[in-house]
């Protein structure tokens, strides 16, 4: 079985900027800046024969390459606990067409329908029982947090090994953008 995920990459330059924002906040932990991407399908694991069947109906996937705006900063919290930190992705038609096709191609593929919403973000940091008052200052020193457009040429299916240390990523295929 492999444990997999659909997402973009992001460009070097923005590493440094995204680990830029780390501050101290007890629970916390941040995503190493290798790690750092948008995820816009969450697969899970899936044995071998899943997986070629997935990949040939993400390789028909074609939609124009486009431009995105990271922007914000913002939490995602159950039961009264922060359980990540994230940057936001600005709204984008090209990104949710994009995420769309992908979609409608793991389904294809035999996939169960993702029911959640799609709310595109790049991880920050993972917590384990933060407060929410404890990230009120992260919220408010990077309220105006943004990056310049950069663009986006592919997206990628990606391998996730969960490990002690956290998960290692590795980019198994891209699907480059705009063939057509
Ligand atoms: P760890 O689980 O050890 O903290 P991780 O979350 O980085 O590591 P995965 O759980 O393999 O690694 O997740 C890969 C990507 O998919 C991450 O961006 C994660 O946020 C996202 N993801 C994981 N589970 C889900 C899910 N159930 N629904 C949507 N996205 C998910
Ligand atoms: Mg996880």
């Amino acid at each position: 079985m492999i444990r997999l995920f659909v997402g973009l990459g992001l460009p070097e330059g923005l590493g440094e900027r995204l680990t830029g924002l780390r501050g101290q906040i007890p629970g916390a932990r941040w995503v190493p800046r290798e790690n750092l991407h948008i995820t816009l399908r969450f697969i899970g694991e899936v044995d071998e024969e899943a997986a070629a069947d997935l990949d040939a109906a993400l390789m028909r996937v074609d939609a124009p390459p486009f431009e995105l705006v990271l922007r914000d900063v913002g939490h995602f919290e159950s039961r009264g606990r922060v359980r990540s930190l994230w940057a936001g992705v600005e709204r984008d038609p090209a990104l949710e067409h994009l995420q769309a096709r992908i979609e409608t191609a793991c389904q294809r593929a035999g996939m169960a329908p993702e029911g959640r919403k799609f709310h595109p973000h790049v991880t920050l940091a993972r917590c384990r029982d933060t407060r929410t008052a404890r990230i009120a200052d992260f919220l408010a020193d990077h309220g105006g947090f943004g990056v310049p457009a950069f663009p986006v040429d592919a997206f990628a299916l990606y391998s996730s090994a969960l490990g002690r240390g956290g998960a290692v990523y590795t980019r198994e295929v891209e699907y480059p953008l705009g063939r057509t």
